[in-house]
């Protein structure tokens, strides 16, 4: 069990596992009714066939299952991802915590050029630490509506209504090596949102660290998922 914080009040953490190289080999090779007990390298080169000629479905017998804590705007993306399960805080029965996504130095940029083909640029110190305040001062104001709504008697489903999409969330979510690859081959691309791309860059390194073959193999086929 691992966590990884992100961000500001963000954090990856692996709640729970079952997955490792070996279930993949001996998926595949249930077609021909054997299993081996040890990893050798022929299991190396039958990952790298799997990988190279996109015989996905071994990769499917396993499971990650990780408590992640970020922005809605990066759930949102999230949550798009419809090959695995989610449960998330409500926030009908919970009152939602103050704190929101506050973007730090470079992560403060500018973005230029047409849909498709954004160029994203740090702006400079003094313009970066404008932003961050005026963000900062909108979620005191929201936090403060949606505090006072709540203390009106109004249901934490309507006082929801006021908050950004910086608020933090949590959820679960318990997803197979494949979708697993699907998700990190778009969502850690340079063309995806910084934001996402840093959990999703944590993602990466649980996965390295359980299926290291398979990991090196996904690499070495083009990040691609088979
Ligand atoms: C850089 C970037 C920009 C994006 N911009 C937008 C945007 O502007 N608007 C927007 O709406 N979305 C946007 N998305 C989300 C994107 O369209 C996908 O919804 C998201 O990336 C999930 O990908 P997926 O469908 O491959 O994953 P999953 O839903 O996890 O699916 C995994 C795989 O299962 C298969 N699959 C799943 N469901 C089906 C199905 N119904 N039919 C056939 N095959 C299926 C596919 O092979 C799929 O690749 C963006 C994503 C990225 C990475």
């Amino acid at each position: 069990v691992s966590e990884e914080s992100v961000h500001d009040h963000g954090f990856v953490r692996l709640d729970g596992c079952m997955a490792d190289d070996l279930s993949v080999v001996n998926s595949a090779r249930v077609s021909f009714g054997a299993k081996v007990d040890t990893f050798s390298d022929a299991d190396t080169g039958l990952i790298n066939f799997l990988m190279r000629e996109r015989h996905g479905t071994p990769f499917e017998h396993n499971s990650f299952r990780f408590h992640i804590s970020c922005p809605i705007f990066v759930a949102r993306e999230w949550f798009r991802h419809r090959i695995g399960s989610f449960n998330e805080i409500s926030g009908r029965y919970t009152r939602l915590k103050s704190n929101g996504y506050v973007p730090y130095d470079d992560y403060v940029r500018s973005q230029t050029g047409k849909p498709g083909a954004y160029t994203f640029e740090p702006m400079d110190a003094t313009t970066s630490e404008h932003v961050s305040k005026v963000i900062s001062d909108y979620y005191r104001t929201s936090y403060g509506t949606y505090n006072y709504l709540v203390e009106r008697g109004v249901a934490k489903e309507i006082a929801r209504l006021v908050l950004p999409v910086g608020t933090y969330t949590e959820f679960y979510w318990t997803v197979n090596a494949r979708a697993l690859m699907n998700f990190l081959s778009l969502r850690t691309h340079d063309t995806a949102q910084r934001e996402i791309r840093d959990y999703a860059f944590k993602i990466e390194k649980i996965f390295a660290e359980a299926m290291p073959v398979t990991y090196e193999a996904w690499k070495e086929h083009g990040r691609v998922a088979p």
